[in-house]
Parts: C-alpha cells; structure tokens; sequence
C-alpha cells in the first residue's frame, strides 16, 4: 500500500491536528469518521474564532453605537463579504444568511411561489433531490395549483437531460436541482441545466450543499439565479448558511419573515423595509456562525479546493476499487464524475444492520435513505450505506472501514 503522506499536496498530518476531534475513541478504538455528508468537522481555526468572540466581542449587531456592537458588525459583514468572495457573487447584496440550505429552499420557495407561481404552472426537480429540496416546492404546488414535474436519471444515477429538455416549456416557472447528490455523490451538469432554462427565460435554484465542501463554485459561470448551502457541511458550526439571489431577485421578493433587523421605518400604519439581504435577516442572526462560516472557508481557501477535490477524489476512487473486490456489493452512481459520496448495500444485508457493526469498530458511516425517498423508489431499495470523505481522512482509514466491512459482512450473512 502507498503510504497517503507520500503523495498529498498538503500535509496530513497537520491538516488532522487541526480537527481535534479526530483523536476520539469511540467504542475504544479510534473514530473513522465517514459522514462528512451529513455534517463535516470543524478546524481549531474555526472553533477558535468562536471562542475569541464570545470572550472578546459578544455582542448585538447593526444597530449599536458601541465599540463591541461596531466590531460584531464588522466581523459579520466581513463574513458576508467573504461567502461573496468564495462563491465569486458579484455583489455582498446578493448573499443572505440563512440557518442552512433548508431555509434557503424554504425562502425561495415562499418569496418567489408568492410572486409567480399559479394555478398550472410547472416547476422542475430531479429525482435525486434532497427532501429539503422537494418539500417547499411541493406545498408551494399544493397551495397554488401547480405541477411539480421531474428530471428522471439513468441506471447509473445520472440525470436524463433529454428529458430535462422535453420539461423545459412556457408553464416552466422555475427549475431548482441539487449541484451534486447528498446521496449518490454524481455532480450534475450545472452549466447546461442553466443554459437550457435560460433559452427559455426561467430561473434556476441550485442546491448546493454538497457541492459546495467539494468543489470551486463561481455563481456568476454557472449563471444560476438562486444557490445555496449550509455552513456545517463545510466545516462551519451548524444554524448558519447561506442562500445566493441575484440582486434583481432581493429587490423585487417580499420579506420572507419579518421583525428587528429588516426594517427602514416602522409606524403602526406602514413600514419601510430595508434594501438588500438585511430584508430577509430577521431577528438578531446567528452571528458567531457567521463567523465561523468566514473562517471555515478560510481555512479551505488555504489548502486550496483544487487540492481537496483532487485529494478527495483519489479517495473514492480508491474506496471504490475497495469496495468492488467484495462479493455482493452494489454501488449506486458508480460514475467518474462524482463528489466524495459512496453508497452501497450487500446483498441479502440490511443496510442498518451493517452501520451498527461498523460503530462498534469505531467506524461511523451514514445508513438509510439520506432524505432521499424519491432515489430509493427509483432503485427500489429501503436505503444505503453511505461513506462520504472529508480531506483529514485518509487511505488508511479507507482500509480498516474495508476490514471492518468484510467483518461485519461475516457476522451478517
Ligand atoms: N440538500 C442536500 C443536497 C443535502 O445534502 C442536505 C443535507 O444533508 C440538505 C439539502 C439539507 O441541509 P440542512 O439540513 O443543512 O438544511
């Protein structure tokens, strides 16, 4: 076996100093930690700007005169000015500080649904979407009389865009699919799913919460009118993420909750909202998230995503290799364009059964069906397992997940 420190970019064994975490036992034996899918672990850097503002800065935002209220301010839109900056936005007001990639969805889905969608019109999903990404569009549907339609996908898990294009039509009012499947770990064609809407005039929500941890994201390339993605799956604390709009969208969408914060002036008898993302911030934000968020990306920035992506991708490949030299695996969207993601079954074995042997052996993988029911319809299957790799993870670790797997499997079958 190749020893991984050989032949990384960056060094390793300094990246895994930086996530304490990574020394816990669990189960007596060191963690492996594989499900970087649902939530990623956080760098020292980040839980060390959390700790110097609360001991040194804690304070309300925007509307102090104090010196701690001016450096929580400035800390915070720096933070804007730093997503702006890593997702290439063309202007700080087009990001908004969400809790996540869940209420991003959720405040598209309201804002926009409100202003546009009628009894009739169609707006388009993937099958592969994330419950958080079908949900608000389908109460939306529900509420207004409109049709949710879906992009099917191959027996690879890839989408179908031929019969994306045949969707494609004047009911069409907006399409919104997962840049890279939580599940299946397939990056979609992100590029051309906008260019097709755009013939057509429709806009496109992205969700980006997978992709975003992986991946360089240029908004203004992909010329998407919506992106998104959570904090804690990019190595930032959880409640904070992140919802994209080109301006246009900010100026003409009502507030989608209102309250502190989003106000110009406020009389009993009309109030004046505030121009930009302050609009849809109601309420005193999360705001050590977001700026744990600002040095999260930092961090990333500073290894570089060319670097993770590429290092990350040997991974999977090589678990991949791994996985198929078992008898009875399966693999689902076994492509060579994919994100970190795996999921598998072993024939026969339930899904549950092998996550809760792999703990035991201090293995911690994600099982069931990822808030995709749609996909696990589709492949007719009750779930998965699913191992999804961060940079700190290594090789070695991929071996004793492997080992730990054929135990399992012994014990199961
Ligand atoms: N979309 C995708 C593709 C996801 O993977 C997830 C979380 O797993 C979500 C949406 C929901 O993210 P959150 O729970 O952080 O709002």
């Amino acid at each position: 076996m190749q020893n991984i420190l050989q032949h990384t970019a960056f060094n390793i064994v300094e990246v895994r100093e930086d996530f304490p975490i990574l020394k816990t036992l669990v189960n007596n034996k060191p963690l492996i930690y594989f499900d970087n899918g649902a939530t990623a672990q956080k760098p020292k850097q980040v839980l060390d700007v959390i700790i110097k503002y609360y001991t040194e800065e804690n304070s309300n935002i925007h509307r102090g005169v104090h010196t701690l209220s001016q450096k929580a301010t400035i800390h915070y839109e720096l933070a804007r000015e730093i997503v702006k900056k890593h997702i290439k936005a063309s202007s700080v007001n087009e990001i908004i500080f969400t809790r996540g990639t869940t209420e991003s969805v959720n405040l598209v889905a309201h804002c926009f649904g409100k202003l546009f969608i009628n009894k009739g019109d169609e707006i388009i999903l993937s099958v592969m979407e994330h419950h958080s990404n079908i949900l608000p569009w389908q109460i939306l549907c529900e509420e207004r009389g409109a049709v949710l339609k879906v992009i099917p996908i191959n027996e690879k898990g890839e989408l179908n865009l031929n019969e994306y294009k045949k969707l494609l039509s004047a009911k069409t009012k907006l399409v919104s699919v997962s840049h890279v499947s939580n599940t299946l770990g397939v990056i979609n064609d992100m590029k051309e799913i906008c260019a097709l809407a755009k013939q057509k005039n429709i806009p496109v929500f992205i969700d980006g919460a997978q992709a975003i941890p992986h991946m360089a994201v240029d908004v203004q390339d992909l010329d998407c009118d919506f992106y998104c993605f959570s904090g804690h799956k990019v190595y930032a604390p959880t409640g904070i993420g992140v919802l994209y709009a080109k301006e246009k969208w900010i100026e003409i969408f009502k507030p989608y909750q209102v309250g502190g914060g989003t106000i110009k002036t406020v009389s009993f008898e009309k109030t004046e909202y505030a121009d930009g993302p302050l609009k849809f911030e109601a309420g005193t934000p999360n705001i050590e998230g977001a700026i744990g968020l600002a040095a999260a990306l930092n961090y990333i920035n500073e290894i570089g995503l060319e670097t993770i992506s590429a290092y990350e991708h040997e991974l999977t490949q090589y678990a991949t290799q791994k996985l198929k030299q078992l008898t009875n695996v399966i693999i689902y969207g076994d492509v060579a364009n994919k994100a970190s993601v795996i999921s598998f079954n072993v024939k026969g074995i339930h899904p549950f059964d092998v996550g809760t042997l792999l703990d035991k052996q201090g293995i911690a993988v994600r099982t069931g069906h990822h808030c995709t029911q749609p996909l696990m319809q589709y492949f007719n299957i009750p779930g998965t397992i699913r191992a999804s790799f961060a940079f700190y993870n290594t090789k070695e670790e991929i071996d004793v997940f492997i080992l730990g797997l054929e135990k399992a499997i012994k014990m199961l079958s």
